[in-house]
């Protein structure tokens, strides 16, 4: 059973940082409650005050700008991500990731905030923003700052947000030209969490013939998101063919660091 907790419902970015900051250590922030609540019910987190953030209208956005990127508002569900005719048009790895993403009912409900400072390393939407060179900001009281997503989640379930910080935003610069993006996940049951899961950016040069950058992120397979950078190292300057793609997952998968769990070894 959940242990008891005094519940707050609040409409404003303000009244949730007013909260966070008078109960400090003592809350946890909750949204579409997707993950929360199954670490409540096991008892793995037992906060005294709970703060609902769901409602926060002015977090919940999907701007796009050919200058400025995208940004999407922290308590914006999957769904609308998903559904979204602006990241269809310019971020389409974003909807193919999110259409996966569990079932049409938590995604409906389930929310990008909640996914990212959730910090589940086998979560899908961190391994495609690191690929696409994200950052997320997020605010207490007293100041606002922001960062690189991939720096975000610190360890296993843990990430850079402080007790007192709520995860407004975040930030995707625009695709540049020549770029493939792409997400895969295996799994076993569809739309479950992925067991192992990787995005790749891949740019070419003017010519389109040689790689000129590469992101490779994985999945599920440390205990953060992990950038495989030897293996980028090994495709950056060179023609893509099937043989260096070969010795390129390889590379990547030696530098993956799994954690055993009933999935897999
Ligand atoms: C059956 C099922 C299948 C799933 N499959 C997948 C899957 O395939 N891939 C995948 O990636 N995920 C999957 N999930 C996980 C889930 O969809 C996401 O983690 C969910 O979207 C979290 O969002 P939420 O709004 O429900 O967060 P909540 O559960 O409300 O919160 C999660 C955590 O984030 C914190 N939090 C929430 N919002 C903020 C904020 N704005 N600022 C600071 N802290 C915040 C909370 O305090 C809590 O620690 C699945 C979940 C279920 C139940």
């Amino acid at each position: 059973m959940i242990r008891d907790f005094v519940y707050s419902r609040v409409n404003t970015v303000k009244e949730a940082l007013d909260l966070l900051e008078k109960h400090k250590d003592k809350n946890k922030i909750i949204c579409g409650g997707q993950s929360l609540l199954i670490l409540m019910r096991q008892r793995l987190v037992t906060p005294e005050y709970l703060i609902d953030i769901k409602r926060i209208e002015e977090l919940n956005y999907i701007n796009f700008d050919p200058k400025e990127g995208l940004k999407i508002g922290a308590t914006t569900t999957h769904r609308t991500i998903e559904k979204s005719s602006a990241i269809k048009k310019h971020f389409p790895v974003l909807v193919d990731m999110e259409e996966n993403l569990a079932s049409i009912q938590t995604r409906n409900w389930g929310t990008i905030g909640g996914n990212l400072a959730h910090g589940d390393p086998a979560g899908c939407p961190a391994p495609v923003l690191i690929a696409l060179n994200a950052t997320v900001k997020m605010a207490n009281k007293e100041r606002a700052r922001s960062m690189p997503i991939e720096e975000f989640t610190l360890d296993y379930f843990e990430t850079a947000l402080e007790e007192d910080e709520l995860l407004l935003e975040i930030q995707v610069p625009s695709i540049p030209s020549k770029t493939a993006i792409v997400y895969e996940k295996f799994n076993i049951i569809k739309n479950d969490m992925g067991i192992v899961s990787v995005a790749s950016s891949i740019s070419v040069d003017e010519d389109g013939v040689n790689c000129k950058d590469a992101r490779i992120v994985l999945g599920g397979a440390a205990f953060t998101p992990l950038r495989a950078k030897g293996a980028e190292k090994m495709v950056v300057g060179k023609k893509l063919d099937d043989d260096l793609l070969d010795l390129v997952g390889e590379k990547a998968s030696a530098e993956a660091d799994p954690v055993d769990d009933i999935h897999a070894t």
